[in-house]
């Protein structure tokens, strides 16, 4: 066999192989999108989660603090019904107008962290509804994975093989412009010559189309060298019916 016909043989199997693993290629990267919105609504949770805690400590505390200025409140009022002198009396009465001044304030703190409690709570409530949502969207993804892996992986075993197969007969130098050639194409490593225009034999590469020069063209069907295009660098090949027209 000679060379362009191994390479072509070999650009067959390698596009199916490409074919394929696109199909799986796409399904991997919908699972991954959705693992990845799914650890971030996941940290989202923990965030919302902390900050609830966060500020239900701080409320208890304030009500507490309300509950100890209450307790001394009480406290001095009974004081004050026993109280000897005025000076003594006066002096309760202050602590207390204080007293209560200072509640005051900490009773709206607390009030405004509570309204901040309820809307992370209701944020929360939200939130795992979402990932409720997602966690399904993501099983879908991980379903639709496993139908393609179980639908193509044998087939694309095969392929593989059949590919390890078909490099064979390629020497190690082409094979490796071959697969640098597949890489930079997206498996397109080889592209035909076109044919524009026979009568002043213009041709063109099929991959980018600029022209090809008639002596490039002459050597493909005469010679069996690897020959790429010098624009796009892909190895090109002739398809057989041009090759018999341009033979005749
Ligand atoms: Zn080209």
């Amino acid at each position: 066999m000679g060379l362009n016909e191994a390479l072509s043989e070999l650009n067959l199997v390698e596009q199916q192989v490409r074919g394929l693993e696109s199909r799986l290629d796409g399904a991997r990267r919908m699972v991954r999108a959705q693992e990845i919105k799914a650890d971030q609504l996941t940290q989202q949770h923990h965030e919302l989660t902390s900050q609830l805690k966060h500020t239900q400590a701080q409320a208890a505390n304030i009500e507490n603090d309300v509950k100890g200025a209450e307790q001394r409140i009480a406290t001095l009022r009974e004081q004050m019904n026993s109280v000897k002198t005025n000076k003594e009396y006066s002096a309760m009465l202050v602590e207390v107008n204080t007293l209560k001044t200072d509640k005051g304030k900490l009773e709206e703190q607390a009030l405004e962290l509570l309204g901040q409690v309820d809307q992370f709570q209701s944020e929360i409530d939200e939130l795992d509804k979402v990932l409720a949502d997602q966690s399904k969207v993501k099983a879908h993804a991980e379903k639709e994975l496993a139908d393609r892996t179980a639908e193509v992986g044998e087939r694309l075993a095969e392929l593989k093989l059949e590919r390890a197969e078909k490099a064979k007969p390629v020497p190690p130098e082409v094979l490796d412009i071959f697969e640098r050639m597949a890489e930079n194409f997206d498996g397109e490593a080889m592209a035909p010559v076109v044919e524009q225009d026979r009568r002043r034999m213009e041709y063109i590469c099929g991959g980018c189309y600029m022209t090809i020069p008639v002596e490039m063209v002459n050597r493909l069907i005469t010679q069996d060298k690897l020959t790429r295009c010098t624009s796009c660098q892909r190895i090109l090949y002739i398809e057989q019916e041009l090759k018999a027209e341009m033979g005749t």
